[in-house]
């Protein structure tokens, strides 16, 4: 983790001027960041060209900071790709409203009808008809079944010797005659792209005329997620994207390929397999985790005013002098951890995929763990900070009790902080102080 946030911090703050050569280096991280997150490649090629329009002109040559000037462009224009503001469903036909579902197989049209049947009964007080027009696996009719039920809604009864044409057209006219708001329509999937099946979801799209035709994606589907939304855009006239198994670990750059790839709005996010684990999008949040950096504006603002230059400054010449990194210059790098705002409003800044992992207990349990640390080197003396080689046994014992730890803990610590002190070593000669300048903004 801190690997990751010392990495960005350098590669977005370090410029001081703007030029094409830096703009071109900045790009290139950039195009790096979107291409791990399974951008599709051609998408990344436009979407970089643009940005770099937009980075030589003005925006950027009258900034302060052009790095973050440019990471800003970054975001602005991935948020914008796919899609400013929410993008809430479409009611507006006579009802029923149709909503179509398309999408491969497993890509989560089945979980998501039922999540929108619970989206559209509790936030806009809709009654909510679904049918399955899935006759190839007869599990998939009654998969639909257990979630409509799940989500408190109706279900149309269908049948695998039923022809998916005539299961819609009957499930639509119960609808209007028992005066449903909205029907969604479950279809089937296959595991490729496949004329058969493309050519039967345009039939269904003929006869419904839906209102929404939403295309299914698995956010985990990566680079193939490019193709099959061309496929099914060629087929249908899409009217929003929903991407599923955002909850996954994939960075979501499926997102972005398949939003300018369609041209469609994505309207909503599948974050678990629960009934409740739907979303409205969020681009601009979004926009954060596909670099991978979260709100990487707010938290170079606060790297850069949180750390302490002159402090910087006497560490990078006192490594430079050779006289080392000694335990003293350890504990101030743990008081600058808490000036930025502590780790818990560090962690804010970091994307959501991060932080769901990092729960308040272990932001709680690393705070404590830097007051701990600090403890221990407050107890010692001023000559054992500077010449930890005297730290044995019986001066150990004499720390522990004075910082109310176990002996233990103080081994913990001067092994961390030898690996410091390593990593220290290796930065002689320069690094260390432009590391810090860049740091400091
Ligand atoms: P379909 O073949 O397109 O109808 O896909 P399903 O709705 O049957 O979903 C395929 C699998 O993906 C199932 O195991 C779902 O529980 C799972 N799934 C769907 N959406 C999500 C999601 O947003 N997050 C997670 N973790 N799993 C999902
Ligand atoms: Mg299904």
């Amino acid at each position: 983790l801190t690997d990751k946030l010392s990495g960005l911090v350098k590669k977005i703050s370090g410029q001081a001027r703007i030029t094409e050569s830096n703009v071109a280096d900045m790009l290139r991280e950039v195009r790096m960041a979107l291409l791990e997150a399974d951008v599709a490649l051609p998408v990344v090629r436009d979407f970089i060209a643009r940005v770099k329009d937009k980075a030589l002109g003005q925006e950027v040559l009258g900034s302060l900071k052009p790095g973050q000037a440019l990471v800003g462009i970054v975001n602005r224009e991935l948020a914008a790709t796919m899609g400013e503001g929410v993008a809430d469903l479409d009611l507006a036909a006579q009802p029923p409203a149709v909503i179509l579902m398309a999408g491969l197989q497993g890509a989560g049209k089945t979980t998501t009808t039922a999540k929108l049947a619970r989206h559209l009964i509790q936030k806009r007080k809709k009654k909510v008809l679904t049918v399955s027009g899935d006759v190839y696996r007869p599990a998939a009719i009654e998969q639909l079944k257990t979630v409509t039920a799940q989500a408190g809604a109706d279900w149309f009864p269908s049948s695998a010797d039923q022809k998916p044409l005539d299961i819609a057209r009957a499930a639509l006219d119960h609808a209007r005659r028992h005066y449903y708001d909205v029907l969604l329509v479950d279809t089937a999937g296959r595991l490729a792209i496949d004329e058969a099946l493309m050519q039967e979801i345009k039939t269904l799209h003929g006869a419904l005329n839906p209102v929404e035709t939403l295309f299914v994606v698995d956010a985990m589907q990566g680079q193939d997620a490019a193709n099959t939304a061309k496929a099914f855009k060629d087929a249908l006239p899409l009217t929003g994207i929903v991407l599923t198994k955002m909850d996954g670990d994939s960075r979501g750059g499926a997102a972005l390929s398949v939003r300018q790839i369609t041209g469609a709005p994505i309207k909503f996010a599948g974050v678990s397999e629960k009934i409740d684990g739907l979303e409205v999008f969020d681009a601009e949040r979004h926009a954060g985790r596909i670099l991978g950096m979260g709100d990487i504006l707010a938290l170079v603002e606060q790297v850069s005013t949180g750390v302490d230059l002159e402090a910087a400054k006497k560490l990078a010449d006192k490594v430079k002098s050779g006289s080392g990194f000694d335990l003293q210059d350890f504990l101030g790098q743990l008081q600058q951890m808490k000036q930025m705002g502590g780790l818990g409003s560090l962690m804010d800044k970091l994307p959501t995929q991060m932080m769901a992992k990092a729960t308040d207990a272990d932001l709680n349990r690393a705070e404590k763990d830097i007051r701990r640390k600090e403890g221990i080197i407050n107890s010692m003396t001023a000559q054992e900070r500077k010449k930890p080689d005297l730290l044995k046994a019986s001066r150990k014992r004499r720390i522990a009790a004075g910082a109310g730890v176990q002996v233990q803990e103080v081994n913990r610590l001067l092994k961390e902080f030898e690996q410091m002190q390593g990593m220290m070593k290796q930065m002689k000669g320069g690094g260390l102080m432009k590391m810090m300048r860049r740091m400091g903004g």
